[in-house]
């Protein structure tokens, strides 16, 4: 065992009973992919703004902001206020509700391309919806996707390229009305374009970094080709811009679908778009039911966290942090001699170990990640990943996601707490 791992255990003994019995009640331990962790996870009981605290009291500095959807921070005082109200005048009336309209109003300020919309449970719900209403809309079938992109888990949305493992339980028909093309590539889109008569729609995830030519170009070729265009902004949107990706790029997608900041932290979801499209939902059309679509508490935090990104410069706030935290890692990777880089869009932080990226570049990506690789060693990220836990930073080495909350000392402290991290990993001989 490592030293680093000796300290995380010393640092999280109330996490490993818990895993435990996870381990005995999940399958794989977890609740979220993602969570997985050696050599166990650690549990976190509340946070408040920037901060966490997990179950042995140990407080971090959070990048993992709710898988993106915490945008306000933990906790944001008015939209705990909005959902204790709502709480204590119940949770699920069986009916529509004032915040409902609210909330979708403000979509429809903040997305100049929401003509309408629908509410549903989730970003994986907004997809599968979204695909539903492309294939209705317009008689077709195919969905084309990029290679790499993740928009949720649903099945249609899961059918990858052969070389991957997520086909699992996925049935062939489905996986025979999903096209993976090339990313970035869009001779090689025209091309299945043409010769392909059944498509419905092209997806694009709206915070893959792409150069802002090829997103007109897209626009433009599913255009000329008379197929609908649905920009995923399930992370980007009210994040990229208050319009998300499409607003950053100036792209007009035909359909957008949303999750995460939307709700406010609680769950939630939506598809919105052309008035023409969204209303194959209906009488004769798309039967859309769905107990917690809307629900009032997911409104009344989705309204509320609508309203305050309307009226404050939250995403700016957070994208100025994350230029200076992008900034702050660079200095360390280049006076540790770490080939790599910290690169990525508005608040989202990406970092490359081990392979070099431009970083002078906005839209530059290290190779591979355009693949949908991640060109980092994995013993390397899951060794560092102990060691930046063990200094009070609660992330990913490679995808830090940032808050309006996080203020200069966070990003200071931050990035001397990485440092640390990476000392300790270079002392076990690992970079
Ligand atoms: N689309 C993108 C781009 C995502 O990153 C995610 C989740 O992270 C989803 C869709 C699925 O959203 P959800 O986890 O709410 O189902």
């Amino acid at each position: 065992m490592s030293s680093i791992e000796d300290r995380f255990r010393e640092l999280h003994p109330k996490s490993k009973p818990l895993s435990d019995k996870a381990n005995s009640l999940f399958a794989d331990g977890v609740t979220h992919v993602s969570r997985q962790m050696s050599p166990y996870p650690i549990y976190m009981e509340r946070g408040q703004g920037p901060s966490k605290w997990d179950v042995d009291g140990n407080e971090y500095i959070d990048y993992k902001t709710g898988h993106g959807s915490m945008i306000l921070g933990q906790a944001h005082p008015a939209v705990v206020k909005a959902v204790q109200n709502q709480m204590a005048n119940g949770t699920h009336l069986s009916s529509g509700t004032r915040f409902e309209v609210e909330w979708g109003d403000a979509v429809t300020r903040l997305v100049p391309s929401v003509e309408k919309l629908r509410f549903v449970g989730s970003g994986t719900e907004s997809l599968m919806m979204a695909f539903k209403m492309a294939r209705v809309f317009s008689g077709k079938e195919k969905i084309v996707k990029f290679a790499g992109a993740f928009h949720g888990w649903g099945d249609t949305a899961y059918v990858t390229d052969e070389k991957t493992d997520r086909q699992y339980g996925i049935p062939r028909g489905t996986s025979a009305a999903v096209i993976n093309a090339p990313p970035h590539d869009l001779d090689a889109l025209d091309e299945i374009l043409t010769s392909n008569n059944d498509i419905a729609a092209v997806t694009f995830q709206g915070n893959d970094i792409a150069q802002p030519e090829f997103l007109t170009g897209l626009r433009e070729l599913t255009t000329s080709h008379g197929v609908l265009l649905i920009f995923d902004e399930v992370v980007s949107g009210f994040r990229w811009s208050n319009a998300g990706c499409q607003g950053r790029f100036g792209i007009t997608p035909d359909l957008s679908t949303f999750a995460k900041i939307l709700a406010g932290g609680l769950p939630g979801g939506a598809v919105g778009g052309r008035a023409d499209v969204i209303n194959t939902v209906g009488e004769g059309g798309i039967r859309h039911p769905g107990t917690f679509n809307a629900n009032p508490l997911s409104a009344a935090a989705g309204a509320t966290a609508l309203n305050i990104l309307e009226n404050e410069p939250i995403g700016e706030i957070a994208e100025k942090q994350a230029v200076r935290l992008k900034a702050g890692l660079n200095k360390v990777l280049q006076s540790m001699e770490i080939p790599g880089g910290a690169y990525g869009q508005a608040s989202v932080v990406m970092v490359s170990l081990g392979t070099p990226v431009d970083i002078d570049d906005p839209f530059a990506v290290p190779a591979g990640a355009e693949q949908g690789g991640r060109p980092v060693a994995n013993e390397v990220l899951n060794e560092l990943q102990l060691a930046i836990i063990n200094e009070g930073l609660w992330t990913h080495p490679a995808s830090m996601i940032l808050s309006s909350t996080h203020s200069d000392d966070d990003v200071d402290n931050t990035v001397s707490r990485y440092e640390a991290g990476l000392h300790a990993v270079r002392a076990a001989g690992l970079i």
